[in-house]
């Protein structure tokens, strides 16, 4: 199943390895006739006289390739009809490998100053960029590279509060030119840093709640963008902790269309929640980030605040 929603499937600098990346059945086959491990995860193959579908590296003995066909993964396999094998158990550990490597990714990408390339991340792991890619995006609904856009608004955030002054707040969060540093921070925050810093005094907020997957959620924004999205227990956790963030800027509550149209967002947003085996930290993250850039998109098009 694709959980990637389309206004967030760029990659950066993609870049297919021929040979390398298992897309084409004869570069799968001969992978099986190896029992390559390195294929484990990037398609399974099906012998149609057993009904059964195997990891690439499978010790079991090989059919005849002409009773071999592939399948992208697990899901595929068995929507074809095909029975896990019970030696290498391609439905299982394929998956929880897969889920590791995302886990260990993001924590990666959360640790980095800078923002680190695909190639970076992929060489961490072991697979290829393309593989890589489309490993993480499957599992968590948005690419590495919004993943870490949103790590960098979340030390943005917290540099600019931790610093003197937003120059230092600048170098503190990684970005390394401060050129066109105060486009992309009125993006991530919604407001111009000096108005964050300032706890959004001068700022006009209107907020909605709306209830998710992973909780309650509070969605605000200002004329310049998207400045809170927020995940709690309940909406009056959410309302003290807007206000706690933005003590000096003028909160209220948006009408009912933009409640509609953030409940809308959400619900084309719903699978990339349930990101079996992810920390709810990483899964909320990644929703508020797809979120806020499905906000941004959109609110050309959003219902006006007279409705
Ligand atoms: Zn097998």
């Amino acid at each position: 199943m694709s959980a990637v929603p389309e206004q967030v499937s760029g990659g950066v600098g993609l870049v297919t390895r021929p040979g390398g990346d298992f897309t084409d059945d004869e570069t799968r086959w001969r992978a099986v006739l190896r029992r390559d491990r390195r294929a484990d995860g990037a398609f399974c193959y099906s012998v149609l006289t057993t009904g059964t579908y195997s990891r690439p590296s499978c010790g079991s003995r090989h059919a005849h390739r002409a009773n071999t066909v592939f399948f992208s993964g697990p899901d595929a396999a068995e929507q074809a009809g095909f029975r896990p094998c019970q030696r290498c158990r391609p439905d299982q550990a394929a998956r929880d490998t897969h889920v590791e490597t995302v886990i260990r990714s993001c924590r990666f990408i959360e640790a980095c100053g800078p923002t680190p390339s695909l190639g970076e991340l992929a060489d961490t792991t072991g697979f290829s960029r393309f593989h890589f890619h489309r490993i993480f995006t499957a599992r968590m609904g948005v690419t590495p590279r919004l993943y870490a856009v949103a790590c960098r608004g979340d030390r943005l955030r917290r540099a600019i509060h931790q610093t003197q002054t937003i120059t230092e707040a600048i170098y503190e969060a990684g970005f390394n030119s401060s050129g066109n540093f105060y486009a992309l921070a009125q993006n991530l925050l919604g407001m111009t840093p000096t108005a964050f810093k300032n706890h959004g005094r001068g700022v006009r907020m209107r907020y909605a709640f709306a209830q998710c997957p992973l909780g309650h959620l509070l969605a605000a924004t200002t004329s310049a963008g998207v400045c809170s999205i927020l995940l709690g227990p309940d909406t009056t956790t959410l309302m003290r902790r807007l206000r706690d963030h933005f003590a000096a800027a003028e909160s209220i509550a948006a009408d009912r269309g933009f409640a509609r149209h953030l409940a809308d967002t959400l619900h084309r947003a719903a699978p990339l929640a349930a990101g079996r085996g992810i920390p709810s930290d990483i899964r909320s993250r990644a929703l508020a980030e797809w979120l806020r850039t499905a906000l941004v998109d959109t609110s050309e098009q959003a219902p006006s605040t007279d409705g």
